[in-house]
């Protein structure tokens, strides 16, 4: 019933208001699964693997051999807030991808977590765990380097959110998308997935190597390992820069279009998004080429200096803010163009067939 007195205004305590805020950031294994990923990626990690069980609702675990946390700062990293990514007086010039301290508390109100690390140069791991309010204490471990997050029975405490969940089945292949979203946009480093529902024979879901080289030296191959051999066959390099902004990728003949947008995939520094702006752009570049009901498939990645583009909009971060919209607009549009005229030219010989 609706109180019709008025109640005086309290603060919520923290674990209250832990629980509302994981409700933005975890919706699902997989939202879980991509802020500890982003975290082993901040970490600088060169070897991200990642595990569940029944779709990712009894246990996900994520190992990697990133720089790991001081023993001394594993209560903080699982207090809300707590970041050692930004000191919050410039939040302009966010270059990682966490920065709001809040994927491991709101972890640790939505199920068991426990967060076991050893920082570089320690003598020793330590290991911490946290269900709800009750935080535990941290103890000697074993680890032989990097950092091992451990979340068993995501929202076991709040049944109604659970009841939400697909099948395992389905919720298994949201982690296989995005953990594959991901790692478009780190090619040189290597990622597993494991399904380890049955503890007795664990299976092997993914393996992408380590491309070798800079930043995107390993893209096509990476490109390839993930969006198959067709996508690579069929797909052009784009590459343009304007005023500071560049893009660069691949992105797919018309002949190679699909009845659906599910092979579009955006990146802003690195940032896996699902941007209007950015997919407008995508569409309209190839409005002249494609039925309405066609859609372009490609992979694209757009860098810029971080003041460029406002990343602070939206806990889940899949929506970004440019400074300069019709810039990014124009850019894209006319990159994706000229590839698209290119290609026209060769047709004749080529795809004309
Ligand atoms: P954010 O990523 O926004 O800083 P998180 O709650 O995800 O917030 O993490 C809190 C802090 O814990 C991070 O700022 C980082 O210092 C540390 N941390 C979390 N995961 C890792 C990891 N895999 N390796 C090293 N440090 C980590
Ligand atoms: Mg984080």
């Amino acid at each position: 019933a609706r109180p019709e007195a008025r109640r005086p205004i309290r603060q919520l305590d923290a674990a209250a208001a832990n629980r509302i805020a994981a409700g933005e950031v975890v919706e699902r294994p997989a939202s879980a699964i991509k802020e500890l990923v982003e975290n082993a990626l901040d970490a600088g990690a060169r070897r991200i693997a990642v595990a569940y069980a029944d779709g990712g609702k009894t246990l996900i675990r994520v190992s990697d051999d990133g720089h790991g946390i001081p023993a001394e700062e594993l209560p903080l990293a699982l207090s809300r807030h707590a970041t050692s990514k930004i000191d919050g007086t410039d939040l302009t010039n966010i270059r990682s991808f966490g920065f709001r301290g809040e994927a491991l508390p709101s972890l640790g109100a939505v199920g068991r977590l426990t967060v076991t690390s050893r920082a570089a140069g320690a003598a020793e791991a330590a290991s911490i765990s946290v269900r709800g309010e009750e935080q535990g204490a941290t103890r000697p471990a074993a680890l032989a380097k990097g950092t091992v997050v451990e979340l068993a029975g995501l929202f076991t405490a709040t049944p109604a959110r659970l009841k939400f969940l697909r099948s395992d089945r389905a919720e298994a292949q949201a982690i296989g998308e995005i953990l594959r979203r991901l790692a478009m946009a780190a090619p040189g480093v290597g990622f597993t997935l494991s399904d380890v529902t049955d503890q007795g024979s664990p299976r092997e879901i993914l393996r992408l190597d380590p491309e070798p080289g800079e930043l995107f030296d390993g893209l096509p191959a990476r490109l390839r390992a993930i969006l198959g051999p067709d996508f690579a066959e069929n797909a052009l390099a784009v590459e343009a820069e304007r005023e500071g902004i560049a893009l660069g990728g691949f992105a797919a003949l018309p002949t190679f279009s699909r009845g659906a947008a599910v092979a579009q995939h955006l990146f802003v520094n690195g940032r896996p998004v699902r941007d209007k702006l950015l997919l407008g752009a995508l569409r309209a570049a190839y409005s002249d080429v494609l039925a309405r009901d066609r859609h372009p498939a490609a992979a694209l990645f757009l860098t810029c200096e971080p003041e460029a583009v406002d990343v602070n909009v939206h806990p889940a971060k899949a929506e970004v803010r440019f400074r300069d919209p019709g810039l990014v607009r124009g850019l894209v549009i006319g990159a994706l163009k000229q590839m698209l005229a290119g290609a026209g030219h060769r047709g004749s010989t080529t795809t004309g067939a």
